[in-house]
């Protein structure tokens, strides 16, 4: 399927969805400094071929301008002629698309994922031990372990790419980049933005664990 092909109905819902989770992760603080970017995909779906919106470059989230979002295809481009640059990320969610076919993603950056990514990175990942949240992740084990997954952050993001190919564990529908921030995704707008919320909780959790039991 071609962008011209989408049906302009489905573009302009993925806008709309983007601009709910903007205006509510901006209230909530998520992107000092413009910092942070989501994407939501449209239209039909394979690892070869696909588009999503993205938020554009450098913008102030939270404000409304026509300027927020442009659409791109599988490998970053955009797909209808615009001024907007995608965000410089843009091909991480390319590769998180590419690899797990899932709907939405969203990127934020926060003290407590900043400060747990440095606290864990020489082992690569972040443990969390039977934690109740860690059933926003479809994980019903009773005392289910997890390892969230932590990731080189170059300034080149070309190079932090092939990291995410081989670190990327389709059980956890998250990703840390070391002393940046987290990438989240998941089936639709709804399913990404619960998952985010739950790795934030995690990550808040695990710093004020390992505090109480005097690792730090
Ligand atoms: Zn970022």
């Amino acid at each position: 399927m071609t962008f011209q092909q989408i049906a302009t109905e489905d573009k302009q819902r993925s806008l709309a969805e983007l601009r709910d989770v903007k205006t509510l992760f901006a209230a909530r603080g998520w992107f000092a400094g413009t910092s942070g970017n989501l994407s939501v995909r449209v239209g039909d779906y394979s690892p070869e071929q696909f588009h999503f919106a993205i938020t554009a470059s450098g913008k102030d989230k939270s404000l409304q301008t026509p300027e927020d979002f442009l659409f791109v295809d599988q490998s970053g481009k955009p797909c209808e002629s615009t001024g907007l640059k995608p965000s410089a990320e843009t091909l991480i969610h390319c590769e998180i698309y590419r690899l797990t076919g899932c709907s939405a993603i969203f990127h934020t950056h926060s003290v407590f994922n900043n400060v747990i990514s440095e606290w864990f990175w020489e082992r690569r990942s972040v443990p969390v031990d039977g934690v109740e949240l860690i059933k926003a992740f479809n994980i019903w084990e009773e005392e289910a372990h997890i390892d969230i997954p932590i990731v080189s952050n170059y300034a080149d993001i070309p190079r932090i790419v092939p990291e995410i190919t081989e670190s990327l564990n389709p059980q956890i529908p998250g990703i840390l980049l070391r002393k940046h921030g987290i990438y989240a995704w998941g089936a639709n707008a709804f399913e990404a933005k619960r998952h985010l919320e739950a790795f934030e909780f995690l990550f808040e959790y695990v710093y004020r664990w390992e505090l109480l039991k005097g690792r730090a």
